[in-house]
């Protein structure tokens, strides 16, 4: 299951997003486990439109959404990467994830204490980058020192020798290790450090509600910073979402209507962290039911089926495969096939996006 973190400084709306997006999850799939499987862990579905379309066309009983597991990884504060807070326990916490949701504080509210004394989210961000930079550069200098020694005879250790101070020198610049252009086998040789500024980031934007339609200036300071960094913003406002969940279904539209929007962020947010780790989704499609399944991108056929078992992958015989657009415009498997849009797929095929999947395999 994908993993993505939830960080940010004290009070700057992390539990609120986090809840919501439980809370959230848990409306719109009752019969699902979604949800909150410990009290800093949630699954929540990956909102997808072509969902509902392909179980209309197959009368599927149920709709299966991909799911990403949010992790709401409290207690950075200044000096968490020389233990302060919750410190190096946070820091490993973070090293687990696929991919970081930033929460920043662009909203202005008096009541709501800010534990810098003034709302400045670049500032915000670099608190936090530096805690996560500064915990790299620790974990890269440990390893520095071993490679070095075996530099001296192991090539293999001179690429990653290479590829270390390449890391470092970026990091002691201020950059993120996200930024440093490295080869398949460097990539794999550092890939054990499990370094925090290379994983992909989103910032999460917490504007109030008076903000969510048009952003404010803070917001256009993140995006600019996020643009240099190669992350990406999302504008959320935590309150709304925590407000609209407080609400009657039926009135949620007219509440969003009356803020100028669609959506909350929430679902943007979820979209963006999927998208951002640059996965692709395949569908599998029957009157029981019509599923998401996510891939990498270049996965095979057999690959795909092993998505879903094992030994769907080591049985693997053909998938029948059409797009989910020529489905769509044929209105039926049947018609696709009559098309000639119904392809039979063998073991080398690279699976693409929205691709709608029937497996055959020998048991
Ligand atoms: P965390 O420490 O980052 O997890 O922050 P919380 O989610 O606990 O939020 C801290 C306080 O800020 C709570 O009282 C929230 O209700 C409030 N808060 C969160 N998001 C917003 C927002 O978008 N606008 C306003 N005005 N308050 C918010």
């Amino acid at each position: 299951m994908l993993k993505a973190g939830i960080v940010g400084l004290p009070n700057v709306g992390k539990s609120t997003l986090f809840n919501a997006l439980c809370e959230n999850a848990k409306a719109e799939a009752a019969n699902f486990p979604f949800c909150t499987i410990e009290p800093n862990v949630g699954r929540v579905a990956v909102p997808d439109e072509r969902l509902q379309v392909l179980g209309k066309i197959s009368g599927s009983a149920e709709i299966i959404p991909s799911q990403i597991e949010f992790v709401d990884i409290a207690g950075l504060v200044a000096g968490a990467s020389k233990g302060e807070g919750l410190g190096n326990q946070f820091l490993s916490h973070i090293r687990q994830v696929d991919a970081v949701v930033h929460v920043v504080r662009c909203f202005e509210d008096e009541n709501i204490v800010h534990v810098a004394g003034s709302v400045d989210p670049l500032r915000d961000i670099g608190v936090i980058n530096l805690e996560l930079a500064l915990a790299d550069l620790a974990q890269i200098e440990r390893r520095v020192e071993r490679v070095r020694k075996q530099a001296k005879s192991d090539k293999t250790a001179q690429v990653e020798l290479k590829a270390l101070e390449q890391l470092q020198a970026a990091l002691d610049e201020g950059k993120p290790a996200r930024l440093v252009p490295l080869s398949q086998e460097e990539e794999l040789l550092v890939k054990g450090l499990g370094l925090l500024t290379r994983k992909k980031v989103i910032y999460a934007a917490n504007v109030a509600e008076t903000d969510l339609a048009s952003g404010n200036a803070w917001v256009e300071q993140v995006r600019q910073f996020a643009k240099a960094e190669g992350a990406g913003v999302v504008v959320v406002s935590a309150q709304v979402e925590a407000e609209l969940l407080d609400l009657p279904a039926e009135e949620r539209q007219a509440y969003l209507d009356s803020l100028g929007v669609k959506e909350g962020g929430l679902k943007s947010l979820i979209r963006a962290t999927y998208e951002l780790l640059g996965l692709r989704t395949y569908f599998t499609s029957g009157p029981k039911e019509t599923r998401a399944w996510t891939i990498p991108v270049g996965a095979t056929a057999p690959q795909a089926a092993g998505v879903i078992h094992s030994d769907f992958e080591r049985g693997f015989i053909r998938a029948e495969t059409v797009s989910y657009q020529d489905l769509v415009t044929t209105g039926s498997l049947n018609a696709a096939k009559e098309k000639g849009l119904l392809r039979s797929e063998g073991k080398e095929y690279v699976v693409q996006e929205g691709d709608v999947m029937h497996f055959r395999f020998n048991v």
